[in-house]
């Protein structure tokens, strides 16, 4: 298995189409697993908002004020929110496509000025779309820079993911004694993801493309988003 950063992207902006700049830039072979950044597939679909555009409501207010952020931004987050998981010390939500993350992963590094910079609406959609821009039989995984519960430092993680199954199920397979695993699924999204992240770096690098050449993987299958009625942490969570 190989991994290639691919270098030369520019600052994306509105419109920029990414399949296409990506292919000037690297060679894609079927088989291919790239990995892109959420910011930049974001910044590609106009994703930005000055904070000026939001008129914070009294929730925005109360919770910005027992966590001293900026009003508008906790409504620009509630905005992206389907649920508030927590609301303080800082706020938890999921978004409407599954992912459950801080502050909804909105952005304010790598975007520019005063704005922010909202994820993907549909990151699955999204990574249709880049799949489908390049042209090949390969995979499109949509990260973005997670913290982790029960764990220090953040990691990569699939917020969105095309022509690639979102886990490896296990169940059914000998371990190396004959014991059959019965619950095992492997989140291999986010495996990848996470192997992606850590060559794409946090600041200025100016890599958010990353492919992974000769990597066996399911084509179809799963999602990494827990069903709410299997989560037996979000409960436990008040806000
Ligand atoms: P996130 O993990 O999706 O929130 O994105 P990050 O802000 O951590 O950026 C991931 C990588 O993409 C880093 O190497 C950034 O320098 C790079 N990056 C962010 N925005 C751009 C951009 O507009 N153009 C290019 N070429 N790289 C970018
Ligand atoms: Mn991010
Ligand atoms: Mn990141």
């Amino acid at each position: 298995m190989q991994g290639y950063i691919v270098r030369g992207l520019p600052i994306i902006k509105e419109g920029d189409d990414i399949a296409s700049q990506l292919q000037s830039l690297f060679d894609f072979q079927d088989g291919d697993v790239l990995c892109i950044a959420s910011t930049v597939v974001a910044k590609s679909e106009g994703r930005f908002r000055d904070l000026d555009s939001y008129f914070p409501g009294p929730r925005a207010r109360e919770i910005a004020s027992n966590i001293d952020k900026d009003p508008r931004f906790v409504q620009a987050v509630l905005d992206e929110s389907a649920q508030v998981l927590l609301d303080h010390p800082f706020l938890l939500v999921a978004t409407r496509f599954g992912h459950i993350g801080v502050n909804a992963g909105i952005d304010q590094s790598n975007v520019g000025g005063e704005r922010i910079l909202l994820l993907p609406e549909d990151p699955g959609a999204s990574a249709e779309r880049l799949r489908a821009g390049i042209g090949r039989e390969m995979a499109v995984i949509v990260t973005d820079t997670c913290g982790r519960p029960f764990r220090t430092g953040v990691a990569g993680v699939a917020v969105g993911w095309a022509g690639i199954a979102a886990l490896r199920d296990w169940r059914g397979k000998c371990d190396m004694h004959g014991k059959v695993l019965e619950i095992t699924q492997e989140a291999i999204v986010d495996e990848i993801a996470s192997a992606a992240n850590l060559l794409m770096g946090e600041a200025g690098d100016g890599t958010p493309a990353v492919v992974f050449r000769g990597l066996k993987y399911p084509r179809t299958g799963g999602s990494v988003f827990m069903p709410e009625e299997m989560d037996v942490i979000r409960p436990h969570l008040g806000s």
